[in-house]
């Protein structure tokens, strides 16, 4: 069967032929591929700067963003039957007993860092035409949403952000507000998203729909189809060519949440100074190698204790932010059905994988089909 794999030594990206996985054990579910997005993390994996092969392997298959139906169970699976869709999880436990973030299911908050993820670190991933796992990973997707399922995995990064910043934010004076329904909780509030990229775009449609007044900024400049998502979703876009950050603090006033989906690090440096009173910063991209700037750090500590502001780094999610995913993809259709229908730019054949992952992004979201 075909897959597409990264060999680090030689520094190569290619289609490989391999055997057909088998089940093994009794938990273990039988996948066939069906999506799989492609995504910055798989070009720098693909630029070698990130990612490693499973031990004893000289390649890696990569994919991570997936949708698979089930075709096979084993004896003890009990949740899933064939026929069934499933987005399955990325990072696996690592084997400390003392972990007690991966002892608690909780591997997204892993303590040592020897985790694995699937398509990323240590694990082979879900580019190839079926792929054996484990059934506890797995997350069930209604049939309605399976054009669009594949974009659960990178939904869920906003979704384990917001969580997070509710949960802390909440309980501070000014974003206390009992009256607010509970899917309204970010009303009166501003969020401005750091980038127009997928991540960047669901983020801005999870905040849209939270009830934020939200703004996204980016270099890219009209015309352009994620401009017009972003404006279609009833958020408002500015381009780094024609505002600089200083104008787009006096344009958005009080910046409440800055949610970073660019893994530009100077880009979010430069940001930071104009996140707000009582504001939280999020960030989500995981910069590769990049040029070394100066930074002012006893000026930005000094805003940062004046104004009560947080930083806070968020990666890779757990059950809940699956759960929400895919309950807020079913939301976005209904709100938004032409918006939605233009998130997957197109479906490619396997063999276009090593281009599309190295290449210029076309569209939205690109997407590997078997
Ligand atoms: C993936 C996460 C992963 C992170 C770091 C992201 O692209 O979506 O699941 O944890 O990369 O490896």
């Amino acid at each position: 069967m075909k897959a597409v794999a990264v060999f680090p030594g030689p520094q190569e990206v290619r289609l490989i032929e391999q055997e057909f996985p088998r089940l093994t054990q009794p938990d273990q579910v039988m996948l066939r591929m069906l999506d799989i997005g492609i995504c910055g993390t798989d070009k720098e994996i693909c630029s070698f700067e990130y990612g490693t092969p499973p031990p004893g392997d000289d390649y890696l298959v990569i994919g991570h963003e997936s949708l698979a139906e089930v075709v096979e169970v084993g004896t003890a699976v009990e949740r899933l039957r064939p026929g069934d869709l499933v987005v399955p999880s990325v990072r696996r436990p690592c084997p400390h007993p003392g972990c007690l973030a991966c002892r608690s299911g909780h591997q997204d908050y892993c303590y040592t860092g020897d985790f694995s993820e699937r398509g990323i670190k240590d694990a082979h991933g879900y580019l190839a035409e079926y792929v054996v796992d484990h059934e506890q990973y797995m997350n069930t997707v209604p049939l309605h949403l399976r054009d669009i399922a594949v974009l659960a995995e990178p939904l869920t990064i906003a979704e384990k952000a917001l969580a997070q910043i509710f949960w802390m934010m909440q309980q501070r004076p000014p974003w206390t507000d009992p009256e607010t329904p509970s899917e309204e909780r970010g009303r009166g509030l501003s969020a401005l998203v750091l980038g127009i990229g997928p991540v960047g775009l669901l983020g801005a449609m999870v905040l849209v729909t939270a009830g934020f007044t939200t703004y996204v900024y980016s270099r890219e400049q009209p015309p352009s189809p994620r401009i017009d998502l972003v404006e279609a979703i009833g958020a408002t876009y500015v381009s780094s060519q024609t505002a600089t950050f200083g104008q787009l603090r006096r344009q958005i006033g009080n910046i409440d949440l800055v949610y970073e989906a660019v893994g530009h690090s100077h880009f979010a440096l430069q940001a930071l100074h104009i996140l707000g009173t009582n504001g939280i910063f999020v960030l989500t991209g995981v910069p590769g190698l990049q040029a070394f700037v100066e930074a002012d750090p006893a000026h930005l500590m000094r805003e940062m204790v004046l104004n009560n502001q947080v930083l806070l780094g968020t990666v890779n999610a757990g059950p809940d932010a699956f759960t929400s995913a895919l309950r807020d993809l079913g939301r976005f259709r209904r709100q938004w059905p032409a918006v939605v229908s233009t998130l997957i730019a197109d479906r490619y054949p396997p063999e276009q994988a090593p281009e599309l992952i190295l290449g210029r992004p076309a569209g939205i979201k690109s997407v590997i089909a078997f």
